[in-house]
């Protein structure tokens, strides 16, 4: 039997379930979302689900602060808790530069109203009494931001997608996809699904999924490591929950995880994973983690931040990590594939990929595109770009970590 729907996403991480989401919110509710195995089973369910206003590119900063508005949303309408802790953020500046380029991105949070402050060194340590202010110039400073469970909040979304009629399928691979009747077709074990509109939310997945139509796209998992500590007697005797940093020196994210630290790391030389496809049989299995690898980065927190030489490690992960030649998500229809969307590539989803759905499903209800986003377009790369080529702009941009772009 074939289903016939408006719209079918696939890939049921954060990205799918917010574009799911903000499609039914803006009326097209004849909508499916398809996964693979279970809501979340790709990269969302090990994200430390960092969710920031800061971004870099003053641009798009709307992405980041519609991310949490809409899990905010969703969390009201489905009742499921999305696990929000309100922690405010600092962006360290390292650099003169960074400090002096945080002051010229203030304009921008007071268009969006958001609270934002550029914060002297002696004001972070008052913030954050591990950060040792030698050595940084200040912070932009968020303090409305925070983390979220990302497995709840994609589950809030799915749900509040769900009450407005959509319907989700798990345990259901799509295994073909191709051009029928004006619309699309997908192949499925339990038989055919047939949309006028496809948006591929299939994160490292879209590189072979794609691949029949013609499409070698840059969507490339990367091994990203993140490290929990044991718990930490000073951080258990806070009454409050520390500010979340992120700092380019380190090349690192740090935050509070119960009474101890969770440390994101950008690593100067990282590994690439399933370059010739994902496995098959790939489930939700985590990757081995090579902390000599991160040991760099290490020595540097223990510097910046001189109670990380006290802690203990509890739990290293590397998980795979989507990215793109120039670290941005692929948002939009693909060239010469009438009703066929893109939303994948993206390597901050919790951060960014709620306010990136609103954007795309926007784009896709009434046909125009966001202004200004020309950045995120999935048109971008034409039908591909060679990989050799795509792995060393990759390596670039992830070692960047979180130095700030040359032009903004
Ligand atoms: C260790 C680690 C920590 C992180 N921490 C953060 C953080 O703090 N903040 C942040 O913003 N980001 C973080 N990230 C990144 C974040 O996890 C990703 O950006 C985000 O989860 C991407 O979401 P997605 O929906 O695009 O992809 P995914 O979550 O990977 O979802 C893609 C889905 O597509 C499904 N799928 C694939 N093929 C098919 C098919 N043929 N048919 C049907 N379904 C299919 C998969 O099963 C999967 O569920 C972290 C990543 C790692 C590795």
């Amino acid at each position: 039997m074939t289903t016939d729907v408006q719209v079918a996403v696939i890939g049921g991480g954060i990205v799918g379930a917010s574009v799911l989401y903000w499609l039914t919110r803006m009326g097209w509710t004849d909508a499916l979302l398809i996964e693979r195995r279970e809501l979340t089973s790709g990269s969302t369910w090990h994200a430390a689900g960092n969710t920031t206003y800061f971004g870099p590119y003053p641009r798009m900063t709307r992405l980041f602060a519609g991310s949490l508005r809409t899990y905010r949303e969703a969390e009201a309408e489905s009742g499921q808790a999305i696990g929000f802790h309100q922690t405010g953020s600092l962006r360290l500046a390292a650099t003169p530069r960074e400090q002096e380029l945080f002051h010229a991105f203030a304009p921008r949070y007071a268009e969006l109203g958001l609270p934002y402050h550029v914060r002297t060194p002696d004001e972070v340590a008052a913030l954050h009494p591990f950060v040792d202010p030698a050595g940084i110039h200040g912070a932009a400073h968020t303090p409305t931001d925070g983390h979220v469970d990302p497995t709840g909040t994609t589950h809030a979304l799915a749900a509040a997608a769900r009450a407005r009629g959509a319907q989700i399928l798990r345990q259901r691979p799509v295994t073909g996809l191709s051009r029928a009747n004006g619309g699309w077709r997908l192949e499925t074990d339990q038989g055919p699904i047939t949309a006028q509109h496809v948006v591929v939310a299939t994160s490292f997945w879209a590189r072979q999924m794609l691949a029949p139509l013609g499409f070698d796209l840059p969507l490339i998992a990367t091994q990203h490591h993140e490290i929990i500590t044991e718990d930490l007697p000073a951080v258990a005797a806070r009454a409050t929950e520390l500010p979340a940093i992120r700092d380019s020196w380190v090349s690192c994210n740090v935050r509070q995880e119960r009474n101890g630290l969770l440390i994101g790391i950008y690593e100067d030389a990282p590994e690439f994973w399933a370059l010739d496809g994902v496995p098959p049989d790939f489930g939700e299995e985590l990757l081995a983690p090579n902390i000599d690898r991160l040991m760099p980065h290490l020595e540097r927190l223990m510097q910046r931040m001189p109670i990380f030489a006290e802690a203990g490690i509890r739990i290293a992960n590397n998980g795979p990590l989507c990215f793109t030649p120039d670290g941005l998500p692929l948002i939009g229809p693909l060239p010469g594939q009438d009703g066929l969307w893109l939303a994948s590539g993206f390597n901050v989803g919790i951060g960014t990929g709620g306010g990136a759905a609103e954007v795309l499903a926007h784009w896709m209800t009434t046909g125009a595109p966001p202004p200004g986003l020309e950045a995120v377009h999935a048109d971008r790369f034409g039908p591909g770009m060679p990989l050799g080529a795509a792995l060393d702009r990759i390596r670039s941009v992830y070692a960047r970590g979180y130095q700030l772009p040359d032009s903004i």
